[in-house]
């Protein structure tokens, strides 16, 4: 296949559709994490779960960026600017997700703040050299596949000998959520959450590689199948989880082999191991603390480290009353179990961060309209 739209042809979807119906037993239940909000989106936008059996459940993971970054470190970004004066670069999408007190980097800019919405790291670093006497802060957040950038940025200030320009690092690593979610009481102790097996990551695992996953495969015995993002790739992964499943298999297998190698970016790595390393702990929104799960700028690049440039203290702040993001991003609940999902909370308005991102569980629900799962046979649609 060569072009994107033979990734999503019919034929082969009512073809995939019957073969996993085929070799689903009808004995079992096979819940399967996307760990990852694109496989969210293509799951809701191409309608793939009604394409499912009854015994095949999508459960929604913590893998968009927007989602999990805490309330606290939103807060740390709107103090930067009220009380630095720094003009904050950030992504559109950050704008938008609540904070403490109502408030929203939006907001913030709606009340005389400078706040500007960047497209690359790139237009930050230009914002930077166009006003080198204002402090400029890159809002840096994401999983693996944003922090090359973040790296080069701040490679590229340090050789331009920019003094005004630093990151506010939140990049944060996917094997060690991963791992957070098999290890926590939800999934190995009190059962609420069941999880079979996973779709690894398919931009991230560009990066890294389909080896991290390995490690967790074999020790939590869980199967993982990197899997692309169109809703060919969705379903062609799910064939083969079911099908290690019922071989009682846990490996690490690459549907995205147009992609992902098992070693993955070699030279972006050792950009990304050149300027930061990791947190012994960071706090992401609905798993907590979890140990070594993000990365720090390195002591030697410490001037375009915003947290060192700028004094802001640690801020635990909670989510709005009944938003359901933390137990969604656990894959606990799901958007429709939230009582403000569609009345309160809807894009236009969102009350938390699950309605703002593009790649956010609620965001899809709401955008595609398929509010219910199939629960019977009968429900799903072949
Ligand atoms: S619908 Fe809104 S309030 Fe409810 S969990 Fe989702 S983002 Fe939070």
């Amino acid at each position: 296949m060569k072009y994107v739209d033979e990734f999503r042809r019919q034929d082969l979807a009512k073809k995939l559709s019957e073969d996993i119906k085929r070799e689903a037993d009808p004995e079992r239940q096979y819940n399967l994490m996307e760990f990852c909000g694109g496989h969210t989106h293509a799951i809701f936008r191409y309608g793939v779960q009604n394409l499912m059996p009854f015994n095949v459940r999508f459960v929604h993971g913590p893998g968009c960026p927007v989602c999990v970054l805490p309330i606290g470190r939103i807060d740390n970004a709107i103090q930067m600017v009220q009380q630095h004066d720094v003009i904050l670069c950030s992504y559109g999408d950050m704008l938008r997700v609540p904070a403490s007190n109502r408030k929203s980097l939006l907001k913030v800019s709606a009340e005389g703040g400078d706040v500007r919405m960047v497209y690359s790291t790139q237009d930050a670093i230009k914002i930077a050299r166009e006003n080198l006497d204002r402090q400029v802060v890159f809002f840096a957040i994401g999983f693996e596949t944003t922090t090359p950038p973040s790296a080069v940025a701040i490679k590229q200030a340090q050789a331009e000998g920019l003094k005004n320009f630093s990151v506010f690092c939140n990049h944060v690593l996917t094997p060690a959520a991963i791992t957070n979610i098999l290890e926590s009481p939800e999934v190995r102790e009190i059962g609420s959450v069941r999880i079979d097996g996973f779709f690894g990551p398919s931009h991230v695992s560009s990066i890294i590689g389909s080896q991290p996953y390995e490690f967790f495969a074999e020790e939590f015995q869980r199967p993982v199948v990197i899997a692309g993002f169109e809703p060919l790739d969705v379903m062609q992964s799910t064939l083969m989880l079911i099908r290690q499943l019922n071989e009682g298999r846990y490996e690490v297998e690459n549907e995205y082999i147009r992609v992902v190698s098992r070693e993955g970016n070699l030279k972006a790595k050792g950009l990304v191991a050149e300027v930061m390393e990791l947190r012994r702990s960071f706090e992401w929104r609905g798993l907590g603390m979890v140990p070594y799960s993000a990365l720090k700028i390195k002591k030697e690049f410490a001037e375009f480290d915003a947290e060192k440039r700028f004094d802001f203290p640690a801020i635990q702040a909670n989510d709005v009353k009944g938003c359901e993001c933390p137990s969604i991003l656990r894959g606990v609940k799901r958007p429709t179990d939230c009582n403000l999902f569609g009345t309160v909370c809807t894009p236009e308005n969102p009350m938390g961060s699950c309605m703002v991102s593009s790649e956010g569980a609620c965001a899809a629900y709401w955008s595609y309209g398929r509010f219910t799962q199939p629960n019977s046979e009968q429900e799903s649609v072949a």
